[in-house]
């Protein structure tokens, strides 16, 4: 089933065309810089040579013009109508309590995404764009919504609440919801697959380390505990989000320094992180680069990077009772030995004994495991695709609506 999967954010959109019954990307692009004088639209389909367009684009329905007149184009397209797109995943990053799996997008879906706009104000709302969008020029297709929270449904309340009154999780649903859902339950199942053990008896520990990270404890293929929380600011140290810090820290600040809520929201989601902490960049190629020159800012971002990392794994151990496997994904965790091998330094006790060659070989083209074979935990690098996870809940539900005589 040929699938688009569209992930909008405040500022660009982007998309990937799948045909879902051989999991083939047949086409994919991004428009970036929406409301800017100059936007950009990048089109390629398959690994032909990229095509790009730069015009003014206001807004997220011009966008998704821009890009069905893309995939409409006699030379550069992919489709003769836009019937041809049977299904239309929708990534969607806040599916607050309500959603445990993605689901058919109807109106009483809609309500329910504008309800989490409180929840994540920078993301919910252009997720709602695209997808209003999209309705407009397919409205033929199916459409889902993918929610980036729903895999962490399965976290226990010891795990989701927080040690405030409860009288706020009644009323605001303040807790832990957990992000990079999609992510996590890909390179899950690609260990179960890979190395053959039970996803159904199963002790794994995943880790997204992008700009945006996350690690998640996974016991018998269902989400235990995450280290993001209410919003995708806590746990981990980030490119420039702080994680986890003591919220004292606030109230300090306020009186010291006499900052307005906005600024210190700015400070901590925009400043922080490796850019914060380094007083140089998010990017940690950027950061090995300058600590090899000697700078101890850029040093200190990344041992406290791995520190905390590290912290995390450790935790997660505790959690699941023992470890089976330890995934590496996303931008860092794919690209990165110097930062892998950090993380898993000192953790031979604990059972990860890293094999320093097949770590400087996972080059993040492909699926590797990188402990020794000896090693009692194993550790991998598996590239994340969720677009893929996307487009197949997307087409599976496009298949059942279309079999159902409700709809
Ligand atoms: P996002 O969360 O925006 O999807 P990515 O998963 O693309 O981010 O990860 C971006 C991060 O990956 C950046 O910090 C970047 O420096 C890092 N990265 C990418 N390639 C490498 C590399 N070869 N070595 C070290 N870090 C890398």
């Amino acid at each position: 089933m040929l699938t688009l999967v569209i992930n909008c954010g405040s500022s660009s959109v982007k998309y990937q065309v799948i045909e879902t019954d051989t999991r083939e990307k047949v086409a994919d692009g991004m428009v970036e810089r929406i409301g800017a004088v100059t936007s950009i639209v990048k089109h390629q389909v398959g690994s032909q040579k990229p095509t790009k367009k730069t015009l003014p684009i206001e807004t997220h329905t011009m966008a998704l013009k821009e890009i069905m007149d893309f995939l409409l184009d006699p030379n550069v397209g992919v489709l003769k109508s836009p019937g041809d797109i049977a299904a239309v995943g929708h990534r969607v990053v806040h599916g607050g309590e309500t959603f445990k799996d993605s689901v058919l997008i109807d109106e009483s879906v809609i309500e329910a995404i504008e309800h989490a706009f409180d929840l994540a104000p920078l993301h919910n709302p252009p997720n709602l764009k695209g997808i209003e969008a999209a309705r407009q020029y397919l409205p033929d297709a199916v459409h889902v919504a993918v929610f980036d929270t729903a895999f962490h449904h399965s976290l226990p309340p010891e795990a989701y609440l927080y040690a405030i009154p409860n009288r706020l999780y009644r009323r605001y649903k303040i807790r832990k919801y957990g992000f990079h859902g999609t992510s996590h339950y890909y390179v899950s199942r690609r260990f179960y697959q890979l190395t053959g053990v039970n996803a159904h008896d199963s002790k794994l520990i995943t880790c997204h380390l992008g700009n945006g990270c996350s690690i998640t404890a996974i016991r018998d293929g269902h989400s235990m505990d995450t280290s993001m929380g209410f919003t995708p600011l806590s746990g981990l140290v980030m490119g420039t989000r702080c994680g986890d810090i003591d919220p004292s820290i606030l109230f300090y600040l306020v009186e010291k320094e006499e900052l307005p809520l906005n600024h210190l929201h700015a400070m901590l989601n925009r400043n922080s992180g490796l850019l914060g902490m380094s007083g140089y960049a998010a990017d940690m190629r950027d950061l090995i680069q300058e600590a090899e020159n000697g700078d101890r800012r850029c040093e200190q971002a990344i041992e406290a990077f791995c520190y905390r990392a590290k912290q995390y794994i450790g935790s997660y151990m505790a959690t699941l009772d023992g470890c089976d496997g330890i995934v590496f994904t996303a931008g860092i965790g794919e690209n990165a030995p110097i930062i892998r091998a950090k993380i898993l330094k000192g953790l031979a006790g604990l059972g990860v004994e890293l094999d320093a060659a097949r770590n400087t070989n996972a080059d993040g083209q492909r699926e590797y495991r990188i402990t020794t074979d000896a090693s009692r935990i194993q550790a991998w690098v598996i590239p994340t695709n969720e677009e893929l996870v996307i487009a197949l809940d997307a087409a599976k539900i496009a298949a059942a609506a279309k079999q159902s005589p409700w709809v």
